[in-house]
């Protein structure tokens, strides 16, 4: 009999990075949308992946998810292939979301359990209680029971990370989380994901002054992996015009300080 995949998780090399990238290629179609990728990712690290639209960001994070293959070169996540990791929760964007769909809160939340009960297996007692508890650490207790269409755009978000927190996710993969957000709800769900010391955190986003303010790293891409590094590096002017042309205002303060001038304010890195 066909053992389920919560039977046999993926055993992790203790020895490897928490993700690995290695001349990574992705192509769709036979057209590349991403090439020459080689970083290495400890675990408890956050990693932004930052360029311009159509970069390859999205590539990137769905072929950690397992949703997407390498064309050439390998990505491994604590030393094996991405696919059938119960530790690694995948947030998509907003906008790939049919938020029209006949679910509650607390049901997606709860689907967090399914990678690790299998499919023949129901949740019990203590998935739910997992389930409410990541529910009421990221403050969504009492919309438990509302439709996902009828949350805000930071509350949508909240709860896809009550869901990886139901999934006791050890990687947790977020593409464009803050797109859309008013500024409350971006500082809100960057409090939240602050509060997940221990995940490792792989966000595509678009703002680099959040970028540099609140992730450890950054992986600069434009079809092709342009820096990886601390902000302050993979930020380098001459970084970011080949990234995005020589559209992006940098400056330096007087001590050598990185400034990202952002929409509403100016940010420094770290
Ligand atoms: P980003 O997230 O940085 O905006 P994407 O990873 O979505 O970039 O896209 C990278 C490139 O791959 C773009 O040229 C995009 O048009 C292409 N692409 C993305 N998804 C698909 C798809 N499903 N089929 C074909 N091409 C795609």
């Amino acid at each position: 009999m066909r053992r389920s995949r919560a039977e046999r998780p993926v055993a992790h090399d203790p020895l490897a990075p928490a993700l690995e990238a290695r001349d990574l290629s992705v192509s769709y179609g036979g057209r590349v949308a991403l090439r020459d990728v080689t970083f290495a990712l400890e675990a408890g690290r956050r990693l932004a992946v930052v360029g311009p639209n159509g970069a390859g960001k999205s590539t990137l994070l769905r072929v950690a998810a397992g949703l997407l293959s390498a064309a050439s070169g390998t990505l491994l996540v604590h030393g094996h292939a991405p696919r059938e990791h119960v530790c690694v929760a995948y947030v998509p964007q907003r906008s790939d979301v049919d938020w029209r769909f006949p679910l509650c809160v607390a049901d997606v939340v709860l689907m967090g359990r399914t990678g690790r009960l299998g499919p023949l297996r129901r949740p019990g007692r203590a998935d739910r209680q997992l389930a409410r508890a990541a529910m009421e650490r990221v403050g969504l207790d009492s919309l438990a029971a509302r439709q996902i269409g009828e949350l805000s755009g930071g509350e949508q978000q909240k709860m896809f990370i009550a869901r990886a927190l139901a999934q006791e996710a050890e990687i947790v993969l977020l593409d464009e989380p803050l797109a859309g957000l008013d500024v409350p709800a971006t500082t809100d769900v960057l409090a939240l994901l602050g509060t997940l010391e221990r995940a490792t955190l792989v966000v595509a986003l678009h703002d680099l002054a959040v970028a540099a303010a609140s992730f450890d790293l950054v992986l600069l891409v434009r079809q092709r992996m342009i820096r990886f590094g601390r902000p302050a590096d993979a930020f380098e002017p001459d970084a970011l015009e080949e990234a995005y042309g020589s559209s992006v205002p940098m400056a330096r303060t007087a001590d050598g300080r990185l400034v990202v001038p952002d929409d509403d304010c100016v940010k420094e890195d770290r």
